[in-house]
């Protein structure tokens, strides 16, 4: 059975726990270094991203996740996670895990109330599925060797190599594709 960890100091963390249970996996919650040992993936959830970095930075897991992604160790941020894994954060540096060679916008939607759901058709999987952007970023910019899986306009949806960001909340929604591809096709 496949091991996912979860970053579980904010954010939105019980609700991937529940998706990676419905798909026959086991959740890890990672709060610390040992958490880590024997995971087959990891996500990053949403939440605030500069509250999660300083989290990660002042536990010392920063250095330990960023050897296992570099590593090659399978990684899903969704939105806050997306950023915290950007190499670039418009006028605001580099996230906290910078390993995916995207720049990023925070909060491109506007306020919280500006928060909106959409169904958006993903070629890979060939159907619409359910996304749900709260104070959502924004992909402005990918590097050549970035697939985008989707777009709303803009990418919503990138992977690069073990590396997989969604700007939106897959797991707030009824639907489990985006969770089934990244246990079943970016973990292997
Ligand atoms: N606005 C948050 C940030 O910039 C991300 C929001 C989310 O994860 N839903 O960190």
């Amino acid at each position: 059975m496949k091991t996912i960890g979860v970053l579980a100091f904010q954010g939105g963390v019980i609700e991937h726990v529940k998706k990676i249970e419905e798909l026959g996996a086991k959740p890890q919650l990672v709060k610390k270094e040992e958490d880590l040992k024997g995971l087959d993936g990891l996500i990053l959830p949403g939440g605030e991203s500069t509250t999660i970095g300083k989290f990660l930075i002042e536990t010392g897991l920063k250095d330990h996740i960023l050897k296992l992604i570099y590593e090659g160790m399978p990684v899903w941020g969704t939105c806050a996670g997306a950023i915290l894994l950007s190499k670039n954060i418009k006028n605001q540096g580099s996230g906290v895990l910078p390993l995916l060679s995207i720049v990023i916008e925070r909060n491109a939607y506007g306020s919280q109330l500006d928060s909106f759901k959409k169904e958006v058709f993903v070629p890979k999987f060939n159907i619409g599925t359910e996304c749900v952007f709260i104070r959502a970023p924004r992909i402005v910019e990918v590097a050549e060797d970035v697939e985008v899986l989707a777009e709303l306009e803009t990418p919503i949806a990138v992977l690069q190599k073990n590396i997989l960001a969604t700007t939106f909340h897959p797991e707030l929604t009824s639907q489990n594709y985006w969770h089934s591809f990244f246990v079943e096709n970016v973990v292997k």
